[in-house]
């Protein structure tokens, strides 16, 4: 079933990127962590984490652009945030349905 966690996966990316994802971009959800870090700074790049808090909307955002987080990196943090949400629970609902491998003899 490993399969079709990778072509869902692939299919999200396609939707986002317009274009059939080449080998540039790893597969699974490191794929994805890579599209969105490759468009942040790395001072941001924690923000794509689910459990990192993110800055308020008018505090200075954290890239260091002195523009308000709201204005600058926040569309692309939280867009990120979510793909990354929906790719993960797509992997856990194809783990889900994966049948229970038979015991080894
Ligand atoms: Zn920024």
């Amino acid at each position: 079933m490993q399969h079709v966690a990778v072509h869902l996966h692939r299919i999200v990316l396609f939707k986002h990127l317009g274009r059939w994802p080449g080998p540039a971009l790893a597969h699974g959800l490191a794929g994805i962590e890579q599209l969105y870090r490759s468009k942040l700074k790395q001072s941001v790049h924690r923000f794509l984490e689910e459990e990192v808090a993110l800055p308020s909307k008018n505090s200075p955002c954290p890239c260091g652009s002195k523009a308000r987080f709201q204005r600058c990196c926040r569309n692309v943090v939280r867009e990120g945030r979510g793909r990354l949400a929906e790719i993960r629970s797509l992997l856990a609902r194809a783990a889900a349905s994966r049948p229970s491998s038979p015991a080894k003899h």
